[in-house]
C-alpha cells in the first residue's frame, strides 16, 4: 500500500485501543478520537474467551488482566424469596463463570495505558464527514476541522453513527425480544463471590455479580416487543426497568428501591448488528460496530480483541486498502457469525420464563443439571466444548 502510514480509529472503547495497539506495533502512526470527554471506564463483568486469551496472551497484557480478575467463584440461583435453589461452580457444567472474569472498564483501561503513549487520543470529538481522496480519506470532525489519513476504522460500538456516514444501507439490527439494563450498586456484606441468578415471573431475569470491594454489579433482562424508531418511548428506561422489577421479590425488590440512585445506567433494545459488508472504500468496521452478539453471548470483547488483531495484521501485510479488508472479512466474519448463531429469538423467549408454572420448571431444571451428580457427568463434557470453542478459531500469525 502506498501510505502515509496514519490511520484514525474512531471509538475509544475494547475494539479501537486493541486495535491501535497491534497498528502502533507495525510501525502506523494512529489517532483514536473517543467521542465522550474523558476515557470511560463503566461497564460490567465481560468474559475473555478462546482466541481472545491468545490476543491478550500475543499482546503481554495476561498478568495484568488476571489481577483484576474479579474472583467470581461460580453461579447460584435463587428464587423469588432469595433461596438457593441451585449452585453451578466456575467451569462446571452450564455455570455463567468462566475462567476470565474483569470487569469491561478495568479491561478498557488496561487497554488505554498500554496505547495511552503510543497512539494519540482526542476526546470529546467525531467524525460528521469522509470524503474519499485518490490515495486516502479526508475526515471531517465536528468542530469543522478536517484531516487527512490513509484509512478510517469504525470501532464506535454498536450504535456506531461513523458506520451510518458510509455504511447504512448495509447493516441492519436484529432485535432479539429483550431489552436489557446494566448498572451498579453498593455491595452489601451478604454480596459474596458467587454471581446470583434469578428467573422472575413476567420473564424478568436478573444477575448480580461481584463488581469490586465496594459495588455489585447487575444485569436485568426481560422480554418487550420490539422497538419503534417512529415512536418515542412512553415511559423513562429507568420506568421501564421499575415495572419489569416491581412484584419480581425480594432480590428485585432491592434493584427497586437502589434505581433511584444509580449512576453508570445502560437500557437498551437487547440487538446484533448484521452488516452485509464490513468496510467500503477506505473505511472498515470493527468490533461491536461491525458485528455486535450481544452481550448475552459473553462474546463482544473476546471477537473486538480477535477482529483488532486480524485488521491490524492484514493492514500490515496487504498492499492495498481493500485487499487487506478483504481478508480480515473473510477470517473474521465467519467466527462473528457463529457468535451471534448462538443466540435466536426463540432461546431468549425460552431463557426468559413468564410464568408461575415456566419458573417451576425452570427450577427443577436448575436443580436437576446442578446436582452433584449431573455435574459430575457433564463436567467432561463441558470443559471439551469450551476446549472446541477455543480451538475453533486459528489467529494467523503476522
Ligand atoms: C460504557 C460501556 C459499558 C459496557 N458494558 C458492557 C457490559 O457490562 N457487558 C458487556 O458484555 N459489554 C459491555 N459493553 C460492550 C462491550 O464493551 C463490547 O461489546 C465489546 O467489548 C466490543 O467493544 P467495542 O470497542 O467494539 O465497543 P464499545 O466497548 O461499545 O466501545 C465503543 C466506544 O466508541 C465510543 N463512541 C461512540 N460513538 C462514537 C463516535 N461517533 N466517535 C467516536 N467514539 C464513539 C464509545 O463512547 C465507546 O467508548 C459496554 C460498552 C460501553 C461503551
Amino acid at each position: 500500500m502506498e501510505r502515509t502510514k496514519k490511520i484514525l480509529i474512531c471509538g475509544g472503547g475494547i475494539a479501537g485501543p486493541a486495535c491501535a495497539w497491534w497498528l502502533s506495533k507495525h510501525g502506523f502512526s494512529v489517532v483514536v478520537v473517543e467521542k465522550a470527554s474523558a476515557f470511560r471506564d463503566g461497564g460490567q463483568n465481560v468474559d475473555v474467551k478462546g482466541a481472545g486469551q491468545q490476543v491478550i496472551k500475543r499482546m503481554g497484557l495476561t498478568a495484568q488482566i488476571q489481577a483484576r480478575d474479579t474472583g467470581e467463584c461460580g453461579q447460584k440461583w435463587l428464587d423469588a424469596a432469595g433461596k438457593v435453589v441451585a449452585v453451578f461452580p466456575k467451569n462446571g457444567f452450564g455455570s455463567l463463570t468462566s475462567d476470565f472474569e474483569i470487569l469491561r472498564g478495568d479491561f478498557a483501561r488496561v487497554l488505554f495505558d498500554a496505547t495511552r503513549h503510543t497512539s494519540e487520543y482526542r476526546f470529546g470529538t467525531h467524525v460528521t464527514g469522509l470524503e474519499e481522496t485518490g490515495d486516502g480519506v479526508r475526515v471531517i470532525f465536528d468542530d469543522g476541522a478536517t484531516e487527512a489519513f490513509e484509512l478510517v476504522i469504525c470501532a464506535d460500538g454498536m450504535s456506531s453513527s461513523t458506520r451510518s456516514l458510509a455504511l447504512a444501507e448495509e447493516t441492519r439490527l436484529r432485535y432479539l425480544g429483550a431489552y436489557m439494563a446494566f448498572f451498579k450498586i453498593p455491595r452489601r456484606p451478604e454480596d459474596d463471590l458467587w454471581a446470583c441468578s434469578v428467573n422472575g415471573i413476567g420473564g424478568t431475569m436478573i444477575h448480580l455479580r461481584p463488581g469490586g470491594p465496594t459495588e455489585t454489579t447487575v444485569l436485568v433482562t426481560f422480554p418487550a416487543s420490539e422497538p419503534d424508531p417512529q415512536r418515542p418511548l412512553t415511559l423513562s428506561r429507568r420506568d421501564m426497568l421499575r415495572a419489569a422489577l416491581e412484584g419480581r421479590g425480594t432480590v428485585a425488590d432491592r434493584l427497586v428501591g437502589e434505581l433511584d440512585a444509580v449512576q453508570d445506567f445502560y437500557f437498551g433494545p437487547m440487538s446484533q448488528v448484521q452488516a452485509s459488508t464490513w468496510s467500503k472504500g477506505r473505511l472498515v468496521l470493527l468490533g461491536d460496530a461491525a458485528h455486535c452478539p450481544t452481550p448475552f453471548t459473553g462474546k463482544g470483547t473476546a471477537l473486538a480483541l480477535v477482529g483488532a488483531y486480524v485488521l491490524a495484521g492484514e493492514i500490515k501485510a496487504n498492499p492495498t486498502c481493500s485487499e487487506a479488508f478483504r481478508a480480515y472479512e473473510s477470517i473474521v466474519r465467519p467466527y462473528a457469525e457463529r457468535s451471534q448463531q448462538a443466540l435466536s429469538p426463540r432461546m431468549i423467549r425460552l431463557m426468559h420464563v413468564r410464568t408461575r408454572f415456566g419458573v417451576a420448571i425452570a427450577h427443577i431444571l436448575q436443580r436437576v443439571f446442578g446436582s452433584r451428580l449431573i455435574q459430575r457427568l457433564l463436567k467432561p463434557g463441558a470443559a471439551a466444548q469450551a476446549r472446541k470453542i477455543d480451538e475453533d478459531f486459528a489467529l494467523p500469525v503476522y
